[in-house]
C-alpha cells in the first residue's frame, strides 16, 4: 500500500477519525439543545445555525487552530501533515463553518421565496453550488478510496493530510467484533429453535427415564369450574374451559395446541393423560341465575 517513504494510514483510521469529529459536534450540540428544553421562551431555536457555528468555531479554536489536529484525529493518534500555516488553519475554519452556516440561515427563507422574480436567480445559482460539492464530495471520496490521501473534501482542497502523530500505529482489533457477532448469531438462533421445542413432550421424556411411567387413573370428578380456576399450562383465567378426564382445566387453545404437538400429552399437574379433550359443563345454579345476563 505505502510507496516510498510515504506513510501508510488505514483508511477506516481515517473515515473514523471524521466520523468522531460529527460525534464530538453532535455531542454538544445536544447538551445546548437540552438547555433550550429548560429555558422559557425560544430564543435558543431561533439561533440555533448560529449557534451551532459558534460550537464549530470553538472546537476549531481548540482543536485545529492549536494541536494541528482535529479532536477525531487526536483520539486516533493523527494529526495534519507538517506544521499547519497559519492561513490554511483559518481556512479550514471559514470552509467548514461559513457555508454550513448560510445553508442552515438562509436555506429556508430562500426555498420559501425561491417563486419570486428575485431570488429565483439566486434561488438556481445556491442550488447548482450544492450539487457541484455534492459531486466533489463523491469524487473525493472515491479518490480517497484509491489513494488514502484525503478523508474529506475540505482537506483535499486545502492539501492537509493526516499522518500518524507519532511511530506508533493503530492497531484494529476485530476478536472483539467476531464475538460480538458470534453471540448474535447464537441468540437468534436459540431465538428461533425454543419455538420448536415442545417442553412438556420433553419433560415427560426425560421424566420416563428416571421414573417407571404408569398411566394414572382417571378421575372421574365432575369438573368444577371456580371464579379463581386457572388453566394448569398458561396459569391464567381459562378461555373456553376445556377438560381431558381429569380434575383439572385447560383453556381449549392451551389443550389441543399441546394434543396436536404431542398425542401422548399428559396433565402438568397430575399426569393424566388422555387423547380427548372435552367442554367443561358449567353447571347453573338456578338460585342466582337471576343475577347472569
Ligand atoms: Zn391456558
Ligand atoms: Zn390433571
Amino acid at each position: 500500500m505505502s510507496s516510498g517513504d510515504e506513510v501508510y494510514i488505514p483508511r477506516v483510521t481515517q473515515l473514523d477519525s471524521v466520523e468522531f469529529d460529527k460525534e464530538i459536534a453532535q455531542v454538544l450540540k445536544t447538551q445546548v439543545t437540552n438547555i433550550s428544553k429548560v429555558t422559557p421562551g425560544s430564543f435558543l431555536d431561533i439561533l440555533e445555525p448560529e449557534i451551532t457555528a459558534l460550537l464549530k468555531f470553538y472546537i476549531w479554536k481548540i482543536s485545529v487552530h492549536r494541536m494541528h489536529s482535529t479532536f477525531g484525529q487526536h483520539l486516533l493518534n493523527l494529526k495534519y501533515e507538517g506544521t499547519l500555516p497559519r492561513c490554511k488553519s483559518y481556512a479550514w475554519c471559514i470552509l467548514s463553518i461559513i457555508p454550513s452556516y448560510l445553508k442552515d440561515r438562509l436555506g429556508p427563507k430562500l426555498s420559501s421565496h425561491k417563486t419570486d422574480a428575485g431570488f429565483h436567480m439566486f434561488y438556481k445559482i445556491v442550488q447548482q453550488l450544492h450539487i457541484f460539492v455534492r459531486v466533489a464530495t463523491l469524487y473525493n471520496l472515491l479518490m480517497f478510496l484509491r489513494d488514502g490521501k484525503y478523508p474529506t473534501l475540505l482537506e483535499r482542497v486545502l492539501r492537509m493530510r493526516p499522518v500518524p502523530a507519532s511511530e506508533q500505529q493503530r492497531i484494529v482489533g476485530y476478536s472483539f467484533m467476531t464475538r460480538e457477532l458470534i453471540w448474535h448469531t447464537l441468540i437468534e438462533l436459540l431465538g428461533n429453535m425454543i419455538p420448536l421445542f415442545n417442553y412438556y413432550s420433553l419433560q415427560r421424556k426425560v421424566l420416563s427415564l428416571f421414573s417407571k411411567s404408569e398411566k394414572k387413573s382417571c378421575n372421574r370428578e365432575p369438573v368444577k369450574l371456580s371464579f379463581g380456576d386457572k388453566c394448569v399450562v398458561c396459569k391464567d383465567t381459562p378461555i373456553l374451559p376445556h377438560h381431558m378426564g381429569c380434575s383439572h382445566v385447560y383453556c381449549f387453545y392451551c389443550i389441543q395446541g399441546n394434543l396436536l404437538a404431542d398425542i401422548n400429552f399428559q396433565c402438568p399437574a397430575c399426569g393424566f393423560s388422555s387423547e380427548n379433550s372435552q367442554a367443561v359443563a358449567i353447571a347453573v345454579n338456578t338460585n342466582q341465575s337471576t343475577l347472569l345476563p
